[in-house]
C-alpha cells in the first residue's frame, strides 16, 4: 500500500489552530489587548466597527517590534515570551503560546504598524490568509497598531455563525471589562463605529470599577485584603443588599489574568450564606496572587481556566477571608430585600 500521510501546509495548520484561538471578534480583542499589555503599554486604544466583524484594531504605546520581529510575530509558535518548557511554570506574561497572531492572520486581513524605541522609521506590514502582501518601511509612532479586518473572510461557515453586531459587541465589551479591571494602571479608550464608549484614565482599582460600571458602585464596595503564604487576596465584594437575580458583575483574576472558576465562585457564594437569598448572586471583583509555579494556565487555549496545585487551601482561605471582610463591615442580613 502507498504511503498516505502528509504534513499539513502551514496555512492549513494555522487555520485549524485559529479555530481554537479565535471563536469570535471578542477573541481577537482579548489577544491583541493582552499583547499590548505584555509589550508594556501604558495606553491602549480599542477601535471596533460593526461588532468587530469589519474591524478590530488595537493601538498601543508599548515597546514595538523590529522589522524582523514584525514579520516573525505572524509565524506559528513564534514568541518572545518563553524560551523553554521550564518558563511555563514561571509565567509573567499573558501570552506564551505564540499562536494568536498566526491564527488571526490565517483567517483575516491584518495590517500592522510598529516601531521600537531608538529607531527613526517603523514597519508597515499587511498579511491576509497567512500570506504576506507587503512589508515596507514607514513613518509610524512608537508602539504597535494592529488592525484586523474581515474576520473569517475565508471561512464562510464561521463568518455566518457570528451573531448580530449587537451581540458581538456585548462579547467584546465583556472582554474589554476584564482587561480594564485587571489593569487600572493602564489607560484605555474604546471606540465603536466612531463613538467613544469608554475613556478610562490611569487610576486605582476602586475608581476603575466606578469608571467602568458607574458611580453607584462606589457605595456598593466592601474591600477585601488578606495575605497568606499560599495566596494574596485583594479587591472588593459588593454588599449583600446589592446581590442580584442575574449573575452580573463577577470577576476573578489570578495573577492579573481573568479566569472562570465554578469552584472559587462557590467559595464566594458560601461566604455570603445567610446574608443573601440563595436565588441571588453576589457581585465581586477578586484578585488572587499566587506563586506562578503553583498554577497551570496551559490547560486551555484561551487561558480562562487554570489549575491550582492546592485548590482546597485556596478555597478555604478565600471563603474565610470574605466572611471576615463582610463581618467587618457590619453587614446586616438582606434576606427580605426585594429587587
Ligand atoms: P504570544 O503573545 O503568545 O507570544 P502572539 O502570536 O500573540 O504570541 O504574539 C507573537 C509575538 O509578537 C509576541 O511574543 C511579541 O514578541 C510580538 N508582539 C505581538 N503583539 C505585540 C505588540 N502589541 N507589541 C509588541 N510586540 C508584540
Ligand atoms: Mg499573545
Amino acid at each position: 500500500m502507498a504511503d498516505i500521510i502528509r504534513l499539513l501546509p502551514d496555512h492549513v495548520a494555522n487555520q485549524i489552530a485559529a479555530g481554537e484561538v479565535v471563536q469570535r471578534p471578542a477573541s481577537v480583542v482579548k489577544e491583541l489587548m493582552e499583547n499590548a499589555i505584555d509589550a508594556g503599554a501604558t495606553s491602549i486604544k480599542l477601535i471596533i466597527k460593526d461588532g468587530g466583524k469589519v474591524l478590530v484594531q488595537v493601538v498601543d504605546n508599548g515597546k514595538g517590534m523590529s522589522e524582523t520581529d514584525a514579520r516573525l510575530s505572524f509565524e506559528r509558535h513564534a514568541t518572545s515570551k518563553i524560551q523553554s518548557a521550564e518558563d511555563l511554570f514561571q509565567l509573567n506574561t499573558k501570552g506564551f503560546r505564540g499562536e494568536a497572531l498566526a491564527s488571526i492572520a490565517a483567517i483575516a486581513h491584518v495590517e500592522m504598524h510598529t516601531k521600537p524605541e531608538n529607531v527613526e522609521m517603523g514597519t508597515h506590514l499587511r498579511i491576509e490568509g497567512s500570506k504576506i502582501i507587503f512589508q515596507e518601511v514607514a513613518v509610524t509612532p512608537l508602539g504597535t497598531s494592529i488592525a484586523v479586518k474581515n474576520l473569517f473572510f475565508n471561512i464562510p461557515a464561521r463568518r455566518n455563525f457570528l451573531k448580530s453586531n449587537q451581540v458581538e459587541l456585548r462579547h467584546i465589551t465583556d472582554e474589554f471589562h476584564r482587561v480594564a479591571l485587571a489593569h487600572p494602571s493602564i489607560g484605555f479608550h474604546f471606540y465603536n463605529n466612531g463613538s467613544e464608549l469608554f475613556n478610562l484614565p490611569v487610576t486605582n482599582l476602586r475608581q476603575r470599577i466606578v469608571h467602568v460600571f458607574g458611580g453607584r458602585f462606589n457605595e456598593k464596595l466592601v474591600p477585601v485584603a488578606e495575605e497568606t503564604q499560599v495566596v494574596k487576596i485583594s479587591g472588593f465584594l459588593c454588599k449583600p443588599e446589592f446581590a442580584k437575580k442575574s449573575r452580573g458583575e463577577q470577576f476573578f483574576f489570578v495573577n492579573n489574568r481573568f479566569i472562570k472558576s465554578a469552584y472559587l465562585n462557590h467559595a464566594v457564594v458560601s461566604a455570603f450564606e445567610g446574608l443573601i437569598k440563595n436565588t441571588n448572586h453576589p457581585g465581586y471583583f477578586l484578585y488572587l496572587d499566587v506563586d506562578p509555579k503553583s498554577i497551570d494556565i496551559n490547560i486551555h487555549p484561551t487561558k480562562t481556566e487554570i489549575k491550582f496545585d492546592d485548590e482546597h487551601t485556596v478555597y478555604a482561605i478565600l471563603r474565610s477571608t470574605l466572611k471576615h471582610s463582610l463581618g467587618q463591615f457590619n453587614v446586616v442580613p438582606a434576606l427580605d430585600f426585594e429587587h
